[in-house]
């Protein structure tokens, strides 16, 4: 049996009248900028998130740049993020005009370490990236208390980590925005490129929507330059579509998650994810780590079975970031943990029969 990484027809096919019946309305109303099915789906996300705001914009890596440049990033600010990430999370903080600083994880959950941001903090600190990588949430208290205490904004990375939560408040609702992509592998996935940011923060609400919207709120009244970053019609309508089904397949992931935690418990080798206390893991992916990570995915992969290395290079040793001259000592766990991560497949419609191939071919190369 041949077990796929990720199978987004299969959810397509779950639910194929309802997404079929929100492209052919769009159609029908030539709704394809702006208009109600965005602002339809900006409610509804807000409302799923618990927060009063929700800014659509292209994708999760415009609306970090959105989230920053309306917080006033300015040249020469620092802001702290994560050695372990997708490089949008670093690379946006260069592009909105600060300077990437980088902090180790904490080695069991691949979040950014608190006490490393308490190291990081200088002077020229503005704010706080933590990423919920892979779908578990960032120590939020340590982070905020941080914040707080240093006087530092804080913009969630909540690309992989739709309605995860910590100590039972939603992800996204503890820094002064968050950031979300729906590219359609995410957890909530649209059929091609969108995002959004949420916020509590009125003011900072508007001055988003107006920095997505060529830097106007009223056509030809342009009070900032800002840029194109639109939601279309089409993508709203899919993800108004999907969202109600996102508590339901965020479940399945956790079911799936929990077999593969039994499955590869007795596994020598095998580590599995852990999870901090009173955090909750929506699993947008399950990484393990494996000494022989290598061949164990080249095992798989020769009887069928599609992983993933998310990511194969730690940000800080990217050749994007050569210019920093990062080494791996500054980044024990980042560094460690890029050779021996390896992602299983993990999708909510994945089989009982799937997943047990999995484990079984796991299992033979122990
Ligand atoms: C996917 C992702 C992004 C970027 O989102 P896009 O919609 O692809 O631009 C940013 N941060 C993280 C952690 C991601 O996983």
């Amino acid at each position: 049996m041949s077990v796929p990484y990720a199978d987004l027809h299969l959810q397509y096919d779950t639910i194929k009248n309802d997404i079929d019946a929100a492209i052919a309305a769009v159609i029908r109303d030539s709704a394809f900028i702006r208009g109600p099915y965005v602002e339809a789906f900006e409610n509804a996300f807000a409302e799923a998130v618990d927060v009063k705001h929700c800014v659509s914009c292209a994708n999760g890596s415009d609306a970090l740049y959105i989230a920053m440049t309306a917080l006033n990033l300015g040249e020469g600010d620092e802001v702290i993020t994560t050695a372990h990430s997708w490089i949008s999370t670093s690379a946006m903080i260069t592009h909105a005009g600060g300077n990437v600083v980088f902090c180790d994880t904490d080695g069991s959950t691949y979040t950014i370490d608190p006490a490393a941001i308490e190291n990081a903090i200088t002077p020229r600190t503005v704010g706080i990236i933590p990423v919920h990588l892979y779908g578990q949430p960032a120590n939020m208290d340590a982070i905020m208390t941080l914040a707080r205490k240093h006087n530092l904004w804080v913009v969630e990375d909540c690309a992989q980590a739709h309605l995860a939560r910590y100590e039972g408040q939603q992800v996204g609702t503890f820094g002064n925005a968050a950031t979300y992509s729906f590219y359609p592998g995410k957890n909530l996935g649209a059929m091609g490129d969108a995002g959004a940011i949420v916020t509590n923060d009125g003011d900072l609400a508007r001055r988003m929507t107006m920095l997505a919207r060529h830097g106007g709120l009223t056509k030809h009244q342009h009070s900032v330059e800002g840029i194109n970053s639109r939601l279309d019609g089409l993508q709203a309508a899919i993800l108004s579509a999907k969202l109600p089904y996102l508590s339901r397949w965020t479940r399945a992931r956790q079911v799936a998650a929990a077999v593969y935690d039994v499955g590869l418990n007795q596994i020598e080798d095998v580590e599995v994810p852990n999870i901090a206390a009173g955090r909750s893991h929506v699993y947008h992916l399950y990484t393990i780590q494996h000494p022989r990570r290598d061949q164990l995915a080249a095992h798989l992969r020769a009887n069928g079975v599609h992983t993933a290395i998310n990511y194969p290079v730690a940000l800080p040793f990217l050749e994007a970031y050569g210019r920093l001259g990062h080494r791996p000592e500054r980044f024990p766990n980042a560094h460690r943990q890029q050779s021996r991560i390896l992602s299983l497949p993990m999708f909510a419609e994945i089989t009982a029969d799937q997943q047990k191939t999995v484990l079984d071919l796991i299992r033979a190369f122990a």
